[in-house]
This record gives structure tokens, C-alpha cells and sequence, in this order.
């Protein structure tokens, strides 16, 4: 029963914008009553080819009329087919199909230390991350990523993680010790504020881990998919992780996880240590493999590098015109924010993505003050520039009159 205190009966845990949308197409969502949105929020970077995509909506159709779910007691050739595409194309040799990117970390997590547990070093459990990281919601991510705000309550915190100040590489050395399993990150922290990890300081990290034989695992839940203008973030580095937990655009609205590595690193995931009922389901997997022809198409990641690069500049035009309002323009390719100034937006981000949202321009709010854009990486320049001079409007809205 619904009390009458509360309007719904959904947990009270997201603080929803009233909008609500009916249908999508391409980079624009649609309400009941026909108002037109740009959707540059992606659902937090899911929608990566926009939406109702026919090639994906017609293999999710196909794949529908076979079937949906079998379990994975059976060989499901999708499985198949979409980890033998990613070890073409990655760093890895190994898959495992799970259902979100909280999930996939776990697998990424349980993989770390279960390879130094069967390679005769089971005392290596520890786990080190950066401050204002986020792998997810679950006990043993929120531990990873080690936010108070998000711990507060939730009993104790699973042991067997550290975190050291972003970006220091000599706290991360001096971190180090011989119960450390791997060193975790993510190459721009989404969350915690399109903070982008410097490539000299992901080099420095593959370095230090193969000093000390610890792993190297990337959460590429958001920045991963060609999100950056590479498949992967990791590969602007020139370096390669040894487990790399993906989900978000992977299955563009279809939830879908996995976790990547190489065949040693996944040396100790034999036959019953880990398993998911749904994960890697045949409709799911019909999802990514399509998502997969999109993005790996020739010239569709330059394009995407391209673009990126367009909206920066218009981005730094904008900071030009409202100096007193943004502090900074970061991201690569088309995850990028914009660092509003703190003493110009007290309040946090709320108020620009609400003005923005006036607009009929969705964004995302993030730590360190920043707006996110995270539009589908298919959007057009005209679509582009059409976002932009409506972020131009909002931040008209908001100058204060002098
Ligand atoms: C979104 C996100 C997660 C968690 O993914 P869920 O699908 O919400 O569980 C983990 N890591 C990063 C970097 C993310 O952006």
C-alpha cells in the first residue's frame, strides 16, 4: 500500500527530473505531448548509437522471434561470436557476460585476486584506486571506490581496498605492498568529474605494476565503446590493462556487462567460481554484436574524434563569452564536461542542468562541478552545434544582470 505521504511506490532513491519521455529517435527524445529533446546525457552514456537505431532494433526483433533466454548450463553462440570479436580487436582473451557495470567490476575484482590466489600468492588480495573514483553500487564497488557519502549506512565497508589522492603516482608507489592485488582505475574519471588520468601517468601505472607483478584492471564502464574516439580509452595511452570491465554503450539500453582479460589474468576463473543467471543472455548478445558493427565500421571513431573535437572548441567559445561561469572544458572525444566556477554556482550543477534542461538540452551533472555531455556517439554536427547554442541560452539565463 502507498501511504499518502509519498506520491509513488518506487524506492525513494533517485531525485527524478518531472520529465518523462515516450519515444526516441537518433539523438532527440520525445515527450507524451510531442516537446522535442537533445539528448546529450546518452542515459549516462549508454545510448551510444542513439536511439531506435534500426540495425540494433532490427537484430533485438530477430533474435525476439528465436529465442530469448536458454541459461548458460548451454553454449550460446552470441556469447561466442561477440568475446571472439573483442579479442580481435583488445588487449584480451578471455570474456565474461554479465548484466551491468557494477557486476562486470565484480567479476573484475574477483578475477584479480583469484589469479594471484591460484599463482601462489594468495595473501594479495588488496585492491588500490584513486579518490573520487566509481565502479558502481554494490558492497565490494563502493568499497573500490571508497566515497563516504555513498558507504554512510550500509554497514562495514568490504575490506581489502585502498585509495590514494587522484593522480599521484608517488602515493600509488608508496601504496604498494605484497598484499596488493592490482591497481584499478578508470582512464577519466566519469562520476567523480571528467577527470582525465594523463597518459604518462597510465604508462607510469603498467610500469609500476609490472615492477611488483600486479595486475592492471580499467573500468571502462563509461569511457569505453569508442566513447573517447578510440574503442577503448586505455589505447590513447598506448598501454593495455590485464582485466577491463565494460558495460554502459556496450549494449546501448540493453543492460549488458562484461569483463575482458587476458588469458593469464583470468588463469584462476575456472569451471564454478563465478556465473550470472541472465548474463550474456541470447537477446543481449544479439544487442551487442550489432552495437559492435556500428562502432567498429570503418571511420565511424574518427568521426566520433572529430566531432568531439568540434564541441570542444565551441565549448572553449562558450568559456570565452562566460568567463566568470566556467572554470574549465575536459574530456576526450564525445565524454566531455564543463567545470562550472564554484563561487558563480554555489549550489552544484543542479541549477545549469535545469536551465539547460529549459532548453530542451539534457546533460548530466558529476562531481567537481562539472556538466557532463554524453551524447550518442552518432549525432551530427548540426545536432552538435544546435546543443551547443542551447547550452549558450542557459548560461544567458543564469548570468547574473549587472
Ligand atoms: C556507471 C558506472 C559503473 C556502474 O555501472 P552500473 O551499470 O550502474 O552498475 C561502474 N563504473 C563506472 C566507471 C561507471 O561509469
Amino acid at each position: 500500500m502507498v501511504s499518502q505521504a509519498q506520491d509513488s511506490a518506487l524506492y525513494s532513491t533517485y531525485a527524478r527530473s518531472e520529465l518523462s519521455f515516450e519515444r526516441g529517435e537518433g539523438a532527440r527524445l520525445y515527450t507524451a505531448d510531442n516537446q522535442e529533446y537533445l539528448d546529450f546525457a546518452g542515459g549516462v552514456a549508454v545510448s551510444s548509437v542513439g536511439h531506435g537505431h534500426p540495425h540494433i532494433v532490427s537484430a533485438l526483433k530477430e533474435q525476439a522471434d528465436k529465442v530469448w533466454h536458454v541459461s548458460n548450463i548451454y553454449k550460446i553462440p552470441g556469447q561466442e561470436k561477440l568475446a571472439q570479436r573483442f579479442a580481435d580487436v583488445t588487449f584480451a582473451d578471455k570474456v565474461f557476460f554479465a548484466n551491468s557495470g557494477a557486476e562486470a567490476m565484480e567479476c573484475a575484482i574477483k578475477t584479480a585476486r583469484r589469479y594471484h590466489f591460484v599463482n601462489g600468492a594468495p595473501e594479495r588480495t588488496r585492491i588500490l584506486t584513486f579518490e573520487g573514483a566509481f565502479h558502481g553500487r554494490t558492497l565490494a564497488t563502493l568499497a573500490a571506490g571508497g566515497q563516504e557519502k555513498y558507504l554512510e549506512g550500509f554497514g562495514p565497508k568490504a575490506g581489502g581496498f585502498d585509495q590514494v589522492p587522484f593522480g599521484d603516482h608517488e602515493a600509488m608507489k608508496a601504496a604498494i605492498t605484497d598484499e596488493t592485488a592490482a591497481i584499478l582505475i578508470e582512464p577519466i574519471q566519469g562520476e567523480g568529474g571528467v577527470n582525465v588520468v594523463p597518459h604518462q601517468c597510465l604508462r607510469g601505472l603498467r610500469e609500476l605494476c609490472d615492477e611488483h607483478g600486479i595486475l592492471l584492471v580499467m573500468d571502462e564502464v563509461q569511457t569505453g565503446v569508442g566513447r573517447t574516439g578510440k574503442l577503448f580509452a586505455h589505447e590513447w595511452a598506448g598501454i593495455t590493462p590485464d582485466i577491463m570491465a565494460i558495460a554502459k554503450g556496450i549494449g546501448a539500453g540493453f543492460p549488458i556487462g562484461a569483463c575482458l582479460a587476458t588469458e593469464k589474468a583470468a588463469s584462476g576463473m575456472t569451471a564454478g567460481t563465478h556465473g550470472s543467471t541472465f548474463g550474456g543472455n541470447p537477446l543481449g548478445m544479439a544487442v551487442s554484436n550489432a552495437v559492435l558493427d556500428v562502432v567498429l565500421a570503418p571511420g565511424f571513431l574518427e568521426e566520433v574524434q572529430q566531432k568531439g573535437l568540434r564541441i570542444k572548441q565551441r565549448l572553449a567559445e562558450l568559456a570565452d563569452t562566460y568567463p566568470d561561469q566556467i572554470e574549465s572544458i575536459r574530456g576526450e572525444g564525445l565524454m566531455l564536461g564543463l567545470q562550472l566556477k564554484a563561487d558563480a554556482f554555489p549550489n552544484g550543477v543542479g541549477p545549469m542542468v535545469e536551465a539547460a534542461r529549459k532548453h530542451h538540452l539534457l546533460t548530466v551533472g558529476a562531481g567537481n562541478n562539472v556538466v557532463r555531455f554524453l551524447p550518442p556517439l552518432t549525432i551530427t554536427l548540426d545536432e552538435a552545434n544546435a546543443a551547443i547554442d542551447r547550452m549558450d541560452a542557459a548560461f544567458a539565463d543564469l548570468k547574473p544582470a549587472n
